[in-house]
């Protein structure tokens, strides 16, 4: 990996920005800069073939001052230690910007989850659980799912936690099975909150989407059993990049959110399809179910996801990987909003490219923050025991994704006469609000 796509040093160079424009003194940066705390574990576990094998896992808790860490596992055999302290750093902000009283943590194991057994799966989370189980809680650090750790996952690790407690202790993690304190809304909350971002998103920069308010706060379920709905009037075309749980509901949820969305690409790993007439929700995820790719919709044109990218929209989402906007491409974007459900995929010189050309980025860190927002509602509904219907959920989630978007504008507003990007503006809002919080206790 380049140093310029290293993701821990973007995660810093995205800070040291934000911490020239507000000043901050250099003992503060220097504790923003690095994680509070790291732990690197050695789990072995015994394979199904009688073998032993020792994976190695991560947990980083980058910043408590605003209260317990929180962040995802991820189980990839690819993961990396500066992979999981930048993400840690990005839930910091992330949490901050949309002001829920988390700090931001992350964690990981070296893994390859498609080799393994189930049994296999639900040692390895046990273990992971041994390893770390005294460092983690309800108060302390709240981990949930992310890439290739899913809702069963995470109840075995909830269920490790409580045996070592002695109590049923739910809390400690979140994304977990309804069966089990799960929240509703749980499924679709990062597509979801994105919309909520984007249409705001939208009235700030004029772009003429037409909110269906009888559906923006109905359950995903009613919305999927809807027939894909004509777009009306002046129609908004929108590309997406990546169709798993992100790219899906963004799907499904801009084309029935909003009266005059046409979704006319979309991708996966095997490539993109574009429709000029536009891709109806249901047989596009017909087909991703039936073949495994978007690519065998019948009668698509087949475009790479280079090309998703740069199409003649006024909506982009990339939803899938880091680094894939860059200074190369950067110049032959269209959209006029693009919105970051994706982690990271837009580097900084890109970020400054967009920026200068008009174009709004909502940054990932509030683009796609209804994931952990939601995450916060399942911990609040575990410690109260007191379960919300979706409306609620969808209420609350609006209500804080919107407040996030407009205190970033507000910070844009501040620093006019410097310009600043949104992602920096984000930034501005999110560390004075770490900032303000390890001052009162003291740290700093
Ligand atoms: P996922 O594993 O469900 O889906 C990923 C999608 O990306 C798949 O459709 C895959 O085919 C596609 N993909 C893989 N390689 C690709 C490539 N080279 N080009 C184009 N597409 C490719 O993951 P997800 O949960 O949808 O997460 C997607 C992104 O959103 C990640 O960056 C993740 O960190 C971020 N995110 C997700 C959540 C969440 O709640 N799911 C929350 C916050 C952020």
């Amino acid at each position: 990996m380049t140093e310029e796509l290293n993701p821990f040093k973007i995660a810093q160079k995205q800070l040291d920005k934000a911490a020239e424009i507000l000043g901050l003194d250099e003992g503060t940066h220097a504790m923003l800069r690095e994680p509070m705390r790291t732990f690197i574990v050695s789990i072995p576990v015994k394979m199904d073939d009688g073998s032993v094998k020792v994976f190695t896992g991560f947990r980083v808790q980058y910043n408590d001052a605003r209260g317990p860490t929180k962040g995802g596992i991820r189980w990839h055999p690819d993961e990396t230690l500066d992979t999981v302290k930048a993400l840690a750093a990005w839930m910091t902000w992330k949490c901050a910007i949309v002001d829920i009283p988390y700090g931001g943590g992350k964690g990981g194991i070296i893994c390859n989850p498609k080799e393994m057994s189930d049994a296999e799966k639900e040692r390895l989370a046990r273990g992971y659980i041994r390893a770390l189980g005294h460092y983690i809680g309800p108060e302390k650090d709240i981990p949930a799912p992310d890439v290739y750790t899913t809702p069963q996952i995470m109840a075995w690790m909830m269920d490790e936690f409580s045996k070592m407690k002695g109590y049923n202790a739910p809390g400690v993690i979140t994304g977990k099975p309804l069966c089990i304190g799960g929240s509703k809304g749980r499924m679709d909350a990062t597509a979801r909150g994105g919309m909520y971002v984007l249409r705001e998103a939208a009235k700030y920069k004029g772009v003429p989407l037409v909110v269906n308010e009888e559906n923006l706060h109905k359950p995903y379920t009613e919305l999927e059993a809807m027939d894909d709905p004509e777009p009306e009037g002046d129609v908004v075309k929108v590309a997406i990049q990546g169709y798993g749980n992100a790219g899906q509901y963004a799907h499904l949820l801009i084309t029935r959110l909003f009266k005059n969305v046409k979704v006319v690409a979309v991708s996966d790993s095997k490539g993109g399809i574009y429709v000029e007439e536009g891709l109806p929700y249901k047989k596009t995820m017909q087909v991703k179910k039936e073949t495994g790719s978007v690519v065998n919709y019948p009668g698509a044109k087949q475009i790479t996801n280079e090309e998703v990218l740069e199409l003649d929209v006024e909506i982009l989402i990339p939803a899938a990987l880091e680094n894939v906007i860059t200074k190369e491409n950067a110049d032959r974007i269209k959209a006029k909003i693009i919105l970051e459900l994706a982690n990271g995929p837009t580097t900084p010189e890109a970020d400054e490219i967009l920026h200068r050309k008009g174009a709004l980025v909502i940054p990932d860190f509030l683009a796609n923050a209804g994931g952990v927002t939601t995450s916060y509602f399942e911990w609040v509904q575990n410690i109260t025991g007191y379960y919300w219907e979706f409306e609620e959920v969808y209420q609350k989630l609006d209500r804080k994704m919107t407040a996030g978007f407009w205190d970033m504008i507000g910070a844009m507003d501040e620093f006019k006469e410097k310009n600043i990007d949104p992602r920096t503006a984000a930034y501005v809002v999110s560390v004075r609000r770490v900032v303000e919080a390890m001052k009162i206790r003291g740290w700093v």
